[in-house]
């Protein structure tokens, strides 16, 4: 089931206390809304009971979504520097939940459960849009990373991701984003074939396949921060 907490929020316009529903967890098989409502970018949208201020609250729940076969765990974008510690934290509660420390019937749902963790909300939302459209992700950032190559003016720089934001036929949409405040600083796109090039052929990307794959944590941003803090 899905699971929402009550908590107070300050208004970061009026600075009024109010209460409201944070989400602890998504069951996006019996709530395809709430799905939805990630996809639309308008999921966890506070509105400010003394001013109608709107704004949006950082990711920190778990996903689940048995029918596509997605578990992912949610975290603030500002998390991402700690991100080394936080995956053994969430595989710890992925093994509780679906893994070796599970119920049978539980292990048995875990068994087909792709298991990601992800920081903010342009990152979740890409992990659902690469499963709807069949990518596997980890041939995406892949896929990314051949991009940037031939991208000199790329806006790289710490908390500015580069994001699938949808498909067409033979077009890939693109976004390079704020994570924490979900600003684009620029769209555009790609041929599709960027993606099937390499899904074609992936041998010549086995050892960085090999790296973005050996956790939860499939994004090329780890390959861009080294170990992280002491
Ligand atoms: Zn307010």
């Amino acid at each position: 089931m899905s699971l929402f907490v009550p908590m107070n929020l300050t208004c970061p316009n009026c600075a009024a206390v109010f209460t409201y529903e944070a989400v602890g967890s998504v069951n996006a098989d019996r709530r395809p809304d709430l799905r939805t409502e990630i996809l639309e970018d308008r999921f966890q949208t506070a509105t400010c009971s003394e001013c109608g201020h709107g704004f949006r609250l950082e990711p920190d729940f778990n996903y689940l979504d048995v029918g596509r076969h997605q578990w992912i765990a949610a975290l603030p974008a500002s998390q991402l520097r700690d991100h080394l510690d936080i995956v053994a934290d969430t595989q710890a509660v992925f093994d509780l939940s679906y893994g070796a420390q599970a119920p049978a019937a539980a292990q048995s749902v875990g068994q087909d459960l792709q298991q990601r963790l992800v920081f903010g909300w342009p990152a979740l939302r890409e992990k659902l849009v690469l499963q709807d459209i069949g990518f596997d992700d980890t041939l995406w950032e892949v896929a990314k990373l051949d991009l940037l190559r031939r991208l000199p003016e790329a806006p790289m720089a710490e908390g500015v991701e580069l994001r699938l934001m949808g498909a067409q036929a033979d077009m890939l949409d693109l976004a390079w984003i704020s994570a924490s405040s979900e600003t684009h600083l620029n769209d555009f796109q790609v041929e599709r074939r960027l993606y099937d090039h390499i899904a074609a052929d992936p041998a010549p990307w086995q050892a960085v396949q090999v790296l973005l794959a050996s956790s939860p944590f499939v994004d090329i941003q780890k390959l861009f921060m080294g170990e992280g803090p002491p």
